[in-house]
């Protein structure tokens, strides 16, 4: 399933195609949606955000188009006259000044009024999403010293959207890896200086991951991971997919757990649970 950054980067191309367009023909596949595709002619799309893996298209009349792709969902974005070639089901066409968003197989799609959107039932659950809100160190630091949070294992918290919206499984492990912190450590097993370290890098992790399409690894450990003929889908993460081959920091054997029925992956030697 993609992941914050991935959905993030797919609102850019979004908001590129259409942000800041008029629209000139709306279509929607839900009835209590198509009743309201007329009234939004002629309105400019502001912007697109992204809260977690949900998607916001925001029209200058402060309503909000709220979708979630779920496991199936994919946004294609083509030219009025032409249309994609998929047998998937279409859900929503936006089409602005000729250009167009296309919103296939998803089904969870709803319009709301900017006012309202905090009463949204997975909206109102979210932490903050790092990539489309202003969220600071300190936020991130203090969220884990939280009481709903600070007992909660590492491995499961970092997957829970309420604590930090967008985070999923490739980036638990390489956030876990970077900051030396074993799965099984809670929040409060860690000491301050920890907490900030851990806040640090679930920023910068997901901040790098939207930046390079994906590839949470460092340059060096790459070049080195490439030259021993790892595959791109090994080399482009630290830990992630790396069950059996040698920690890029110290050597030992990546092992692989699973953690809330997901798969994470981790070095023995360099996140050790000292609690
Ligand atoms: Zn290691």
């Amino acid at each position: 399933m993609p992941e914050g950054p991935e959905i993030r980067r797919a609102a850019d191309r979004i908001e590129r195609q259409i942000g800041g367009r008029v629209i000139d023909d709306v279509w929607f596949a839900f009835p209590e949606l198509a009743e309201q595709a007329a009234s939004l002619i002629g309105m400019r799309v502001l912007r697109v955000d992204t809260r977690g893996k949900a998607m916001l298209i925001r029209f200058a009349d402060q309503r909000v188009l709220y979708s979630h792709n779920q496991l199936y969902g994919v946004w294609k974005l083509h030219k009025e006259d032409k249309l994609p070639s998929t047998r998937r089901s279409l859900r929503v066409r936006i089409s602005t000044e000729g250009r167009c968003a296309s919103l296939f197989s998803a089904s969870d799609i709803s319009l709301w009024h900017e006012d309202n959107l905090t009463e949204h039932p997975f909206l109102s659950r979210l932490g903050p999403d790092l990539l489309s809100q202003e969220v600071t160190l300190l936020q991130v630091q203090q969220r884990l010293s939280l009481k709903q949070f600070h007992r909660r294992s590492l491995g499961a918290l970092l997957l829970d959207q309420g604590f930090v919206a967008g985070l999923g499984n490739y980036l638990r492990s390489e956030i876990l890896f970077f900051a030396h912190c074993h799965p099984k450590q809670r929040p409060v097993d860690l000491t301050e200086q920890q907490r900030q370290q851990l806040a640090a890098q679930i920023i910068e992790t997901t901040l790098q991951a939207y930046q390079q399409a994906g590839v949470t690894n460092t340059k060096p450990w790459i070049e080195q991971a490439i030259a021993a003929g790892e595959p791109r889908r090994q080399w482009r993460f630290s830990v992630f997919e790396r069950a059996g081959l040698s920690c890029h920091r110290c050597g030992s054997v990546i092992e692989r757990m699973m953690v809330g029925s997901r798969r994470l992956y981790w070095c023995p030697s360099c996140q050790i649970n000292a609690s």
